[in-house]
């Protein structure tokens, strides 16, 4: 049997589970899943497995912004924020909601039905699921396999007793104590690796980091000292919010710094590194790279840990190519041998965009090169269609938190004015760019692979999050670039939308809500009147308009002239507009997630339901309002307002971008000109976390 739900999330790792949780707490009543391929929870927190695995950015900002992360260490440990994501889960409600070991496959998008049908696989067995809204959460690579390239003579190596472990597979019994150990590669998991299994009870007898070209490295503190006097002193929830607008700032400003100053930022780090390796070290051979910081991104390491182990002899660092495998280890290009028990090949993930789901719409297949990112969370021609990828200069979650809160002031802003359908809508003057800005060799080889982004806002991907909380979280939903429409018009009047009445049937995504207690709708208005006073509105109030475009700023002053409207509209109707006002408060609508054919009337149904209700019980005489009559392609006018718009105002928001932006990676291709690898992605911005598409230098 189809199983239809509004909203449809695929993945459960941090960004799936952090998505179901705001529609729980902001969308309350919408019907939604989370299909997960794997049979865990977690993603990338429950996959990797290898000996040190941690987070390569501060969990102040990796963790959710509602929901304060209490752990001692500023980077932690895989298991730590492995229990951290399924604690959210368990006490938001949404751990029973995930359906496992469904790995969806193809998704096709109907706009007469206004729904998604989601082929998905169990087991080899097909599993079909409708929705209003599909939901991506699904990461940036392939779970099947991290990156491999080849190299010679493997063979001979394993042959002879050698063993050669990728990190995203890392077997579970394997004993490294004694051993001599070599990890390929220079990022994020190499110097966390290297650290891990020179030290402690299983350390190995020695560890070397090859790598084929230097990466920046910085030391920071394993606790984050601002943190801890702030948790003495506030209360927790306080001194997370400051400690992560700490660290947001600290994180933007030497990411700036960077981009403008890269000599000085150079020399500092330069600095920093000396100080920590033994005198005479070749700082400039092993840690100095050839292009600026953030041109790829920063390795954070924490309290120097592998600093220390080069000092201490446990490891050492060499820079230079792999020329092939040999029974004993690997003979380097210079000529120069190795010897080594165990390989580690830290040398990437693959690339995979949307969970690899191969997407139709109204029968055309998407090429996702022909489509453009939307305020990098929607593509230009996919309706009803959401995803969280994260910056590349801070951590994933922060973006992740932004793209769930506009998702759901987008999804009430639907439900509240009778659309059914939103597409962003590609303009023709707005250039197109490569998804991401790295200008080397194999990047614009790969890039055909992912969507484009485009010169201006909001097309253009800032990975700025300063910005990005304003014009995301306050900016108006219609800007223009959104088509919105009621979809398919059903004859004849909608059935009882009350729950716990006759409820309609059928894949639209305007089904209602669950039938719910009375009582239980009436604490969730409750608890949603509190989340509003809390500040997580709709519509921004007229102070708030200060900070926002001129475009935003229209738009906030329609959504006033619209909320009037309907207030005005429900005088003759004391209780439809109390209830109203409520629901307008709270993001939420009655009925369905998305408007139903009805348009309006889902937003005065609460107020009749309860009526109806009380009635029932004696109180109230009940008057059913017929619902307005909406067009199709013209709800309430904001369809001919948002075409209007459409000409309107281009923000080109290039303007702070430096001229050495540009600049920046052509230095990479000496050292990929070797690589005839195929995409790979390297996780690991260190500190500030960073989606490398790149190649083997792991
Ligand atoms: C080792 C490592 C360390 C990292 N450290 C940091 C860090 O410190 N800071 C930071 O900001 N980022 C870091 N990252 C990036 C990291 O991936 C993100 O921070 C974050 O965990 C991504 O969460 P996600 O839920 O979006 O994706 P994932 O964690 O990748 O989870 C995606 C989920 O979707 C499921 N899925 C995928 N396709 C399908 C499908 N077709 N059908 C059904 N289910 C599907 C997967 O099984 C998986 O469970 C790191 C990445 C790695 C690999």
């Amino acid at each position: 049997m189809t199983e239809h739900v509004d909203v449809l999330i695929i993945g459960a790792g941090l960004s799936g589970i952090g998505a179901a949780c705001h529609l729980e707490e902001r969308l309350p009543g919408t019907s939604y899943l989370v299909l997960e391929a794997r049979r865990a929870m977690g993603g990338t927190w429950d996959l990797f497995r290898y000996p040190g695995i941690r987070s390569d950015s501060d969990m102040f900002t990796l963790g959710y912004r509602f929901r304060p992360w209490t752990g001692e260490k500023a980077m932690a440990d895989g298991p730590s924020i492995l229990s951290y994501v399924r604690e959210t889960a368990r006490e938001h409600g949404v751990d029973d909601k995930i359906r496992y070991g469904l790995r969806g496959e193809r998704a096709e998008w109907s706009t007469d039905e206004a729904t998604w049908t989601v082929h998905a696989r169990r087991d080899g067995e097909p599993v079909t699921f409708t929705c209003g809204f599909l939901w991506s959460c699904s990461g940036y690579y392939s779970y099947d396999a991290g990156h491999a390239p080849h190299f010679d003579g493997v063979a001979d190596f394993t042959s002879a007793g050698g063993t050669v472990v990728h990190p995203q597979q890392w077997p579970e019994h394997l004993d490294h104590a004694g051993k001599r150990i070599i990890v390929i590669g220079s990022g994020a998991t190499a110097v966390t690796l290297v650290p891990a299994l020179a030290r402690g009870d299983g350390a190995a007898a020695h560890v070397t980091m090859l790598q084929r070209s230097p990466t920046y490295v910085l030391s920071l503190p394993g606790i984050d000292r601002v943190a801890v006097a702030l948790r003495e002193r506030l209360p927790a929830k306080a001194a997370y919010a400051v400690t992560r607008w700490k660290n947001v700032l600290v994180t933007t400003a030497s990411y700036q710094l960077s981009r403008r100053h890269p000599k000085l930022m150079k020399k500092l780090i330069r600095k920093a590194v000396v100080a920590r390796l033994p005198e005479g070290y070749d700082v400039d051979r092993h840690f100095r790279p050839a292009y600026d910081p953030w041109d790829q991104r920063l390795c954070l390491v924490p309290d120097g840990d592998l600093f220390q182990v080069i000092r201490e002899g446990r490891a050492d660092v060499v820079t230079d190519h792999v020329d092939t495998f040999t029974s004993t280890g690997i003979r380097l290009v210079t000529g120069a041998e190795l010897e080594a028990d165990v390989v580690v090949t830290a040398t990437g993930l693959s690339l995979l965009a949307f969970g690899g789901i191969t997407m139709v719409v109204d029968g055309a297949e998407v090429r996702l090169p022909d489509t453009m990112a939307y305020k990098g969370m929607m593509l230009s021609g996919v309706p009803n269609f959401g995803y969280v990828i994260g910056y590349t200069n801070a951590s994933w979650t922060l973006k992740a938190d932004l793209v769930s809160e506009y998702v759901c002031r987008l999804l009430s802003h639907m439900r509240d004015r009778g659309y059914r359908v939103v597409v962003p809508e590609r303009d023709p003057e707005v250039s197109e760019e490569p998804f991401m800005d790295f200008a080397s060799g194999y990047v614009q080889r790969s890039l055909h692979l992912l969507p484009k982004q485009g010169d201006r806002a909001p097309w253009r991907l800032r990975h700025n999050y300063l910005r990005d909380a304003v014009t995301i979280r306050r900016g108006g939903i219609e800007d223009g670039r959104l088509r919105f429409s009621a979809g398919r018009q059903t004859a004849g009047r909608p059935p009882s939308r009350c729950p716990g009445r006759t409820a309609p049937t059928g894949s639209s995504p305007g089904v209602p809500r669950p039938p719910e207690p009375l009582a239980e709708q009436r604490h969730q208005r409750r608890h949603q009147h509190a989340a509003h006073q809390q500040g997580v509105e709709q519509h921004a109030e007229p102070d708030d308009d200060a900070d926002l475009g001129e475009g935003d700023q229209r738009q906030h002053a329609e959504d006033r002239e619209h909320r009037s409207q309907q207030d005005a509209g429900a005088r003759d109707h004391p209780a439809g507009h109390r209830e109203r006002r409520r629901d307008r408060r709270a993001g939420v609508g009655g009925g369905g997630l998305l408007a139903g054919p009805g348009g309006q009337e889902d937003v005065v149904v609460d107020a009749e339901c309860d009526q109806e209700q009380e009635a029932e019980q004696g109180d109230v005489q009940v008057q059913r309002r017929e619902p307005e009559p909406v067009r199709e392609g013209e709800p309430a006018g904001a369809q001919a307002r948002a075409e209007r718009r459409h000409h309107g105002e281009h923000q080109d928001d290039r303007s702070d971008d430096g001229p050495e932006q540009q600049e920046q990676h052509q230095e990479h291709d000496d050292q990929d000109q070797r690589d005839d690898h195929p995409l790979v992605v390297e996780r690991g911005v260190p500190g500030v976390q960073a989606l490398r598409v790149g190649t083997a230098h792991e």
